[in-house]
């Protein structure tokens, strides 16, 4: 499905559901992504207190709560860059160069962290 849906048919249908629901008066840019914030922390639930051997484990068993909280984080992001007007493919493009130039493949391959930073 990821491969015949655009971005702009899925912010529509996230901006039609809060029009319907006239939620958009609510939607202002601190609340949601306080809203974001929370679903990302819901995600985040899901592992916590797991070992690093269970993960795996949690992923597979609890994959449709997972696909929710995932879903949830991405929803508030589309609804934040339509209420605010942010262009989601030319932000991920932006923010995806300047990581390449942050973190250079010849200095960044295989490491953790940023490089001038261990
Ligand atoms: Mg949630």
């Amino acid at each position: 499905m990821d491969d015949n849906t655009t971005l702009e048919q899925l912010k529509q249908r996230v901006g039609a559901f809060a029009i319907e629901r006239d939620w958009e008066q609510f939607h202002n840019p601190r609340d949601l992504a306080l809203h974001l914030a929370v679903e990302a922390a819901e995600l985040l639930d899901h592992f916590r207190y797991k070992r690093e051997e269970e993960l795996q484990g949690v992923l597979e068993r609890k994959r449709e709560e997972i696909s929710d909280e995932l879903a949830d984080v991405i929803i508030l992001a589309f609804e934040f860059a339509r209420m605010h007007g942010f262009d989601i493919a030319t932000a991920v493009h932006e923010k995806l160069a300047k990581n390449e130039r942050k973190y250079p493949i010849e200095k960044s391959k295989g490491v953790k962290g940023k490089y001038n930073e261990l």
